[in-house]
């Protein structure tokens, strides 16, 4: 097989150290990610308080943008004093980052430079020093560990993701890689094939490679975009091949959505019956993740399926209108506020994804975190673009 020469992820091992702060006036960022229960949210207010003060303070000192920003909206990160504050913070519409570049890191300390996998349409894109790559693997890597998802056994890989590529540098690429790390690796192999000029998506070569995980019986992973793996399986009844019978500590991990196929879509709770039925596995062993490339904080859904807030970020639903925060149960924006990004300042982000957030208790799982429904992606459908989802929203008001 060819080798190619990709781009350097930066990939840590689970066993490496904590990557420090790239100040010292950023202990509380450092000790916040060093704290082992990534849902103890109580516990951790305080911390994630000074954090955001100090994370804020940092970019206001080195980015006269966000400088400006702050300053035209009244706001000192020495008002950040309690949790209520959080809410106040001036925050920045994702599509603000697609068009503008505004590093607070030197171009000598940005190590990776990641974009959406979007086809089309402006991508989004982030910047990441050693810190912020560091916080947005630790968000994951302990909450994979506290639902058990880590393990030791020899295990194969089916990515439905890119094959890393010369010069590709799609953040979805790299998050499938970096939870090669949560298996022993028996075996990979990848869906979407690098041919030498572009990808393909190598349906017999999946169809093999699940006949292939079956019979040798060992855990298998499936990693990626979930309607790689709906056709893969759709095409296998096609040709008469029976349901699979996986081995029941599999895990089957989709994210990204279903771009271009919303046609297609399952949702969720479907996609979790089919992997039952044409897999063999319990849904117990189907998880998502939710994230977004302006972000870099990952939300894991508990064994109740839901997306709860992990101590990294604070979470609040705005009214798609007024922008006012909203109580739990009603629709709206996503404003997530989040300490983990020192070489760009996203300290306080409004996505555009519509969104419910619950009280965390409502769940039952355990997780007493809030934790949030996605309602409507944005711009990844055309007819169901967040834009439109919203306009839907407000004409019921
Ligand atoms: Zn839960």
């Amino acid at each position: 097989m060819k080798e190619y020469k990709t781009i350097d992820l930066h990939i840590r091992n689970l066993t490496d150290p904590d990557v420090r702060v790239p100040d010292e006036n950023l202990s509380a960022l450092q000790e916040l990610y060093a704290l082992q229960d990534p849902y103890d949210q109580e516990k951790s207010d305080d911390l994630f308080v000074k954090a955001i003060q100090q994370c804020a303070a940092y970019h206001y000192d080195r980015n006269s943008f966000f400088r400006k920003w702050l300053d035209y909206n009244y706001f000192k990160s020495s008002d950040i004093q309690s949790i209520v504050d959080l809410e106040k913070i001036p925050f920045l519409h994702a599509n603000f980052y697609k068009t503008h570049e505004i590093k607070t890191a030197k171009d000598e300390d940005i190590v990776l430079h990641l974009t959406s996998s979007g086809t089309t349409g402006q991508k989004s894109q982030m910047f990441y020093d050693d810190w912020t790559i560091f916080s947005s693997d630790k968000s994951a890597d302990t909450q994979f560990d506290y639902y058990g998802l880590i393990s030791n056994e020899p295990t194969n890989f089916l990515l439905y993701s890119y094959e890393p590529a010369p010069n590709m540098n799609v953040g979805t690429l790299r998050t499938r890689q970096m939870m090669r790390r949560y298996a022993k690796e028996n075996e990979l192999v990848y869906a979407l094939k690098y041919t030498g000029n572009g990808h393909e998506f190598d349906l017999f070569g999946s169809i093999d490679a699940l006949l292939r995980f079956e019979k040798q019986g060992l855990p298998v992973r499936l990693l990626g975009f979930p309607a790689f793996l709906y056709f893969t399986l759709e095409r296998m009844k096609d040709m008469g091949y029976p349901p699979l019978k996986l081995n029941p500590k599999s895990l089957v991990m989709m994210g990204g959505g279903w771009k271009g196929f919303v046609d297609k879509q399952l949702t969720p709770a479907e996609f979790r019956a089919y992997i039952k039925e044409r897999l063999g596995l319990p849904e117990t062993c189907c998880h998502e993740s939710y994230g977004a490339v302006e972000h870099g904080v990952a939300y894991i859904d508990c064994n109740h399926h839901h997306f709860h807030i992990p101590i990294y970020s604070r979470a609040f639903i705005r009214d798609v209108k007024t922008l006012e925060v909203l109580p739990y149960g009603q629709p709206g924006f996503l404003n997530v506020v989040s300490p983990m990004n020192t070489a760009v300042p996203v300290v306080s982000l409004l996505l555009g994804d519509l969104v419910v957030m619950h009280e965390g208790k409502d769940c039952g799982c355990g997780v007493n975190t809030p934790y949030i429904e996605i309602i409507g992606r944005a711009g990844v459908s055309k007819n169901k673009s967040c834009a439109i989802a919203a306009s839907e929203l407000l004409k019921k008001k």
